[in-house]
């Protein structure tokens, strides 16, 4: 079935209308309307090249809520109707201990949205920024927040992830202090998600003009990281930072804030990598650096409901399909508070 979608023909082009197909539903298949779908950086990252291999047309989009259209006749747990939401993967080999243990997103055989291989025309994935998409069941997230919240929900199914996920790894819960670096979709949703673990969270920002917003997100403190007299009141005192960035950039000036065995976790994924950092920095506090990538199907449920019902949503800016072009711009400047949401109603004519 050919439906209306938004994608590049390269890296150096905008973003374009252009047409897609996607298959008709199989066995185990729900086939989603797409109602709404977050900007993510990633997607600039991918569709402008900027990161190796990316296949076009590109289709961007890994932030996908909608409502089911139909289902195959083996799908059980969904209905048409149902609220639902799609994130950053689409399928994965389903038996490697990654899959059993519920961490889809580290099977190796991990299928994400966009940009991914698989049979379907053209031969790689296409994502949400396009009217409907055909998903397996097993990677269909329910959606239990009040329907008119549904545009805001679209930034939980990447930038809500993908911050949850690292903050339960390490722990983070009351009686923790919690740095969240970059203020962008990422960042805005570490901060609230921190708070309602109960942790104490510091937003680090290059942004003076942040700073009240970051209080209003639910930051206990508001680091401007270009002043190295604020940055140095909180030396040795972190157990864990997120990193959120998405351009190489300083490490050591976050490590040295970490206190005995803390942890600064990477989530900010630069097409260029940072400089090492001084290896004396970890040794001496036995302090480590890790990465995290988004966060398994099961964690993702976890973390939708968590949000249900804590009342968390997305702080976010509705645009039409033809503001894409604009909206990555913005982004790149910071302008955006603090995710673009694409109403995918816009694709329609
Ligand atoms: P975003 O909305 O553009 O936010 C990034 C923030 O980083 C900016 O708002 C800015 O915050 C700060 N920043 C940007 N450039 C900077 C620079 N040169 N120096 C210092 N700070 C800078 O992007 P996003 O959608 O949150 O994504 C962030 C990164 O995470 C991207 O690289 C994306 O690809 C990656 N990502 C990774 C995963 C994963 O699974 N690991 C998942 C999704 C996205 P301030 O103005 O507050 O300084
Ligand atoms: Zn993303």
């Amino acid at each position: 079935m050919l439906v209306n979608a938004y994608g590049a023909h390269a890296g150096d082009q905008p973003l374009e209308p252009l047409q897609i197909t996607r298959r008709a539903p199989g066995a185990h298949d729900v086939q989603i309307d797409i109602a709404f779908c977050g900007i993510c950086h990633s997607d600039l990252h991918q569709v402008r090249a900027e990161w190796y291999g990316t296949q076009f047309p590109c289709v961007p989009g890994h932030e996908i809520v909608g409502r089911v259209a139909a289902v195959g006749a083996h799908v059980d747990g969904f209905r048409p109707g149902d609220l639902v939401g799609i994130g950053c993967i689409v399928d994965s080999c389903k038996h490697c201990a990654d899959c059993e243990d519920g961490l889809e997103n580290y099977c190796d055989g991990m299928i994400g949205t966009y940009n991914f291989p698989t049979p379907d025309a053209p031969g790689w994935t296409l994502g949400g920024y396009s009217q409907q998409i055909v998903v397996h069941e097993r990677y269909v997230l329910r959606i239990r927040h009040p329907e008119e919240q549904l545009a805001a929900v679209a930034p939980l199914l990447c930038a809500g992830i993908t911050t949850y996920s690292p903050l339960r790894h390490w722990n983070v819960g009351p009686g923790k202090k919690v740095g969240v670096v970059g203020i962008g979709g990422l960042g805005h949703m570490g901060i609230k998600l921190a708070h309602a673990l109960g942790a104490h969270v510091v937003a680090f920002t290059t942004s003076d003009s942040k700073r009240e917003a970051a209080l209003q997100l639910g930051a206990d403190e508001v680091v401007v990281s270009r002043n190295a007299e604020e940055m140095a009141a909180h030396a040795k005192s972190f157990d864990l930072i997120l990193n959120t960035v998405a351009a190489p950039h300083d490490l050591d000036a976050f490590l040295v804030l970490l206190k005995r065995d803390g942890n600064m976790t990477l989530v900010g994924a630069p097409a260029t990598p940072h400089a090492s950092p001084n290896v004396f920095n970890l040794i001496m506090k036995r302090r480590t650096l890790a990465g995290s990538m988004i966060g398994g199907i099961a964690e993702t449920q976890e973390m939708l409901d968590f949000c249900a019902e804590h009342g968390i949503v997305s702080d976010i800016e509705l645009v039409r399909a033809d503001q894409i072009n604009e909206s990555y711009e913005r982004m790149l400047k910071g302008d955006v508070k603090y995710r673009f949401v694409i109403d995918n109603a816009t694709l329609a004519g």
